[in-house]
């Protein structure tokens, strides 16, 4: 990859599995194993039509893959976006594989997307989409099969409609098909939160290991929608100090700091962040660079790259995203001294609860959000301590020991079952 690619030409999939490669060369994975990992178990592309408000049929490009399902059901996200290409679900599906091996709960990675900007949609037609995409990808779903969950603009009120679907297709109601659901419909306490909440887990955790005093931070967000706004919100409540927030329309800056809530309320009022009273506008690009100690991008893929990764002035990044940051940049990063909360630890926990969510509806039962979010902590306070010992033993950032977690784990998972037949 070079300085010269732009952020939207560089291809996640070839990012994903890059940082595989130099796992699985530094762990001296078996040839074959190797071969396996690489690609993706199950790649599905679907062309559906849905009837507009305007009474037209308009025919919509979705895609469903699992990479891996060796350690359980594929587990991932769908995202409803634009820019959404099958590269782009089959690299967040490995990124799943990974995410999951390493807090260490008992699924494979997959990952779906329809290629949409779904505000350009009435609720409607959003209904309908949703729909009939889940009945196209129902040859794969399934509460043993296949559990997707909210990712970019999917929410609780799509999940719900997709496991009403499914459920209309079976005949009685299936809440595990899917999670992220609204509570009345066997959602879990928490799971709203749980992405940003692993997230400043991880960040307590960091910071206690270097020596940072959160109290006296100043911290940046890139993206301000499920996991960022909650994580600027739960950074806040450990003392920090966020100076500057972004979304798809452009950023906001205050150096002396931004009231969280507030924001929050504008972003509803005005659908941007930008305006805020007090504070100055900014480009997205500018928010990763701001004078702060800990970056928090929580938008979209490769957004910290060998152009911009000199300049930004953070000790700690945590990636609440999914692949904000390129394999040149990680470098660039790791010279710099910069610690680097790597994605497949840093926002496990939305797929954590997402797991304590499938156990909770398999049981019929429903726990506490204290229950939730103390057993949350100990899984990402264990991730997190796990990936630091490897960083620290074998001289590596933190992204190789999240990945040699990962990728040992399933690897061993894999040649424990064997080659079939
Ligand atoms: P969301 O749709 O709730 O929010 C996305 C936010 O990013 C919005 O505020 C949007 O305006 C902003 N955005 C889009 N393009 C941008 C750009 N170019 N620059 C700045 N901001 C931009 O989505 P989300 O669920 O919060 O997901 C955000 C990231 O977190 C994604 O990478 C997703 O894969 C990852 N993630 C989400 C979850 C989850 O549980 N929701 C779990 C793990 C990881």
């Amino acid at each position: 990859m070079t300085t010269e690619q732009t952020a939207a030409s560089i291809n996640p999939w070839q990012v994903a599995q890059q940082q595989f490669d130099l796992a699985a060369g530094r762990l001296s994975l078996d040839p074959g194993l190797r071969r396996v990992l690489r690609e993706p178990r199950r790649e599905l592309t679907v062309h559906f039509p849905v009837k507009m408000d305007d009474g037209s049929v308009q025919v919509f490009t979705g895609y469903r893959v699992q990479h891996n399902v060796g350690r359980g059901p594929a587990k991932g996200g769908i995202r409803y976006h634009q820019d959404v290409t099958l590269d782009e679900v089959k690299a967040l599906a490995m990124w799943m594989t990974w995410k999951c091996a390493v807090v260490a709960i008992p699924y494979g990675g997959g990952k779906g997307g329809v290629i949409v900007d779904p505000k350009k949609l009435s609720l409607k037609e959003l209904e309908a989409l949703t729909r009939r995409f889940t009945t196209e990808i129902e040859v794969l779903i399934g509460p043993e099969r296949d559990i997707p969950a909210p990712d970019v603009n999917t929410n609780a009120q799509v999940m719900a409609w997709m496991m009403d679907t499914y459920s209309m297709h079976q005949g009685y109601t299936v809440p595990g098909v899917v999670t992220g659901k609204p509570i009345s419909l066997g959602g879990s306490e928490g799971r709203t939160e749980a992405t940003a909440r692993g997230a400043v887990y991880c960040i307590v955790e960091a910071a206690d290991h270097l020596g940072i005093d959160l109290g006296r931070s100043r911290v940046a967000v890139q993206g301000f929608g499920n996991a960022g706004s909650i994580a600027a919100s739960l950074i806040r409540d450990e003392g920090s100090s966020v100076v500057a927030v972004s979304d798809s329309t452009g950023g906001i800056h205050r150096p002396t700091g931004l009231d969280v809530d507030r924001v929050i309320a504008w972003k509803k009022e005005h659908g941007t962040v930008q305006g805020f009273p007090g504070s100055t506008d900014v480009t997205n690009a500018d928010v990763l660079e701001v004078d702060c100690d800990i970056l928090i991008p929580a938008a979209l893929e490769n957004q910290i790259t060998a152009r911009n990764a000199g300049s930004i002035k953070a000790r700690v990044i945590a990636e609440a995203a999914n692949g904000p940051t390129t394999p040149d940049a990680d470098e660039i990063l790791h010279e710099r001294g910069v610690f680097l909360i790597p994605d497949i630890l840093c926002n496990a926990g939305g797929v954590t609860v997402s797991y304590f969510e499938w156990v909770q509806d398999l049981n019929r039962d429903h726990w506490s959000e204290t229950i939730v979010n103390a057993k949350l902590k100990e899984i990402m306070v264990r991730a997190f301590d796990e990936t630091y010992r490897i960083a620290r033993q074998e001289e590596v950032n933190m992204r190789m020991a999240a990945y040699l977690l990962a990728v040992q784990r399933v690897a061993d998972a894999t040649s424990m079952r064997g080659l079939y037949p």
